[in-house]
């Protein structure tokens, strides 16, 4: 028996399912990695798929992936092409007689799987797909898909009641070797150019900047929660924009599968029996529920979560001014919360979750611009891009979530006070704004003019005036969105 391995966006040797059954049944093992060059290309807004910040994680991770599996007697195949196309052909040429995956729960995955599947078919193939993104199994959760609830706190109180979430499998320790009709092809593979990708230069006001990989996901879950001991305190701190430790900033390792949520939670598991249990140590799981969550909802609802009504199906009149986005896309607002937001995106392809969802509420709830252009932005700028928390955590902040509770906004200079009460967080992203006293730089746009003088500000030059009053455009947005609300009925 000889299986050919594809790697998506599960690039570990821990909790991986698939390699665990092929190693069960003894057989030879064909590890492979495919650049799909759609990934490469431009959103429907033209923006790049992959900017280069979470280009150059994703090709850090498959050579740490590589390294990974040389070191115990196999390799990796890397590729370039369709994967439907490419891993067939390949399959065929090296005798393998089935590909293992890991299954995905978006539609343009989904695709692939499907196209995979009837070419590896007509070739008198098969494929065989796993289920291993959550932190619970589809068959162990107490409803079916269809049923999903969909509010979070009655899927988060369902599973916690009745789900049982399994230790992570063991990383294996040997692997056979790669056939001898494989070890030509194990090469370098494309370099971060031959993807057509730029060359992210770090922003030297990063306050972190992570390495792709397993290795270093499992670096930064020890480092965190062990020898910082952060998890004592994430739940108070996990609010914070500017301090790396304020969260767990496990993200883009979760994002390609690098680190199994399951590893997290068994490590959390550890460190309660060890240290302690806490509001804190529970609330990181309860985050990874949210992840988990948005995979669920994507798994029901298929196509819905990326259309512009969203999972409601509401039909809001946006507008898709591109003058107007970009003044937000490049942090040019005049409201110093969202700015320095948006300038730590383009800067270092990362933003924390508080400022996620105050520049998606003023994109959406002030500025009244079609919230896909923003989902893409972020799709296109995030190292830790994952479609299902991206486009589900786009919906119920522009209001097309099944969230129930009507017209939300976030009142930005109200959170810029609670969240960064001296304003180091803006003072570090918007330099024009350094030396503005802590009480007053939330507000730039009410400093007289000698205050601006004395603080080296021109505003309207130096710094933006707000696009727009923030309770007059979102009193406006409100009556569209009611309108809406009420001619659609829903
Ligand atoms: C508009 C918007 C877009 C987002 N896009 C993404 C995205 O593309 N990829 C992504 O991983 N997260 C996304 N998030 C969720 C959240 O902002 C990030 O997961 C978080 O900021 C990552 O930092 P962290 O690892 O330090 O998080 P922590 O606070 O340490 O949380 C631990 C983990 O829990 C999960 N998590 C936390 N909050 C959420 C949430 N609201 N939704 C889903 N999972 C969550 C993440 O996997 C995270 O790594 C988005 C949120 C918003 C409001």
């Amino acid at each position: 028996m000889r299986i050919l391995m594809w790697f998506r966006t599960d690039l570990r040797l821990h909790d991986h399912a698939p390699l665990q059954a092929a190693l069960e049944l003894k057989a030879e093992v064909v590890p492979a990695y495919c650049f799909d060059p759609r990934q490469f290309g431009h959103t429907s807004f033209g923006f790049p798929k992959t900017g280069a910040f979470r280009g150059k994680f994703l090709h850090e991770s498959v050579q740490d992936l590589r390294v990974s599996l040389q070191e115990l007697g196999s390799d990796l195949l890397i590729l370039q092409g369709e994967p439907e196309v490419v891993l067939p052909q390949l399959a065929q040429d090296l005798r393998c007689n089935a590909v293992y995956y890991h299954q995905e729960a978006t539609p343009e995955e989904i695709q692939v799987e499907t196209a995979l599947t009837q070419a590896l078919d007509t070739l008198g193939l098969s494929a065989r797909e796993f289920w291993g993104h959550t932190l619970h199994n589809p068959e162990d959760i107490p409803f079916a898909i269809a049923d999903l609830p969909e509010l979070f706190t009655q899927f988060r109180k369902r599973v916690e009641a009745a789900s049982t979430i399994y230790p992570p499998l063991p990383a294996p320790h040997s692997l056979p070797p790669l056939p001898k009709a494989a070890l030509d092809l194990a090469e370098e593979g494309p370099t971060l150019q031959d993807l057509g990708l730029e060359t992210s230069i770090p922003d030297p006001r990063a306050q972190w900047i992570c390495k792709g990989g397993e290795t270093a996901g499992k670096h930064r879950l020890q480092t965190y929660i062990w020898e910082r001991d952060r998890l004592r305190v994430y739940k108070q701190t996990r609010n914070g924009m500017l301090n790396p430790d304020d969260s767990s900033k496990l993200s883009p390792w979760l994002a390609l599968g690098c680190l199994s949520p399951r590893y997290i939670h068994a490590e959390v598991q550890r460190y309660e029996a060890a240290r302690v249990q806490n509001d804190s140590t529970y609330w990181l799981i309860f985050e990874l529920l949210w992840r988990d969550y948005f995979r669920w909802i994507c798994k029901k609802h298929g196509t819905r979560i990326f259309r512009v009504s969203g999972l409601r199906g509401l039909k809001l009149p946006w507008s898709q001014n591109r003058e107007v986005f970009e003044h937000w896309q490049w942090g040019q607002t005049g409201y110093p919360l969202v700015d320095a937001s948006m300038r730590e995106l383009s800067s270092t392809g990362f933003m924390s979750n508080r400022g996620r969802q105050n520049v998606a509420s003023f994109l959406t709830k002030n500025l009244g611009i079609n919230w896909q252009m923003g989902a893409e932005w972020f799709e296109s700028q995030l190292v830790d891009y994952d479609p299902c928390s991206n486009w589900g955590n786009w919906n119920y902040t522009a209001g097309v979530g099944n969230d129930a509770r009507g017209f939300r906004f976030f009142n930005i200079t109200k959170q810029a006070k609670d969240y960064d009460p001296q304003g180091e967080y803006v003072k570090h992203w918007l330099p024009e704004l350094a030396n503005i006293p802590s009480p007053k730089v939330h507000t730039p746009w009410q400093l007289l003019p000698v205050e601006q003088t004395r603080f080296g500000l021109e505003l309207g030059k130096t710094y933006p005036l707000p696009m727009v009053d923030l309770w007059k455009s979102a009193k406006a947005q409100e009556q569209v969105y009611e309108k809406a609300c009420n001619s659609q009925g829903v």
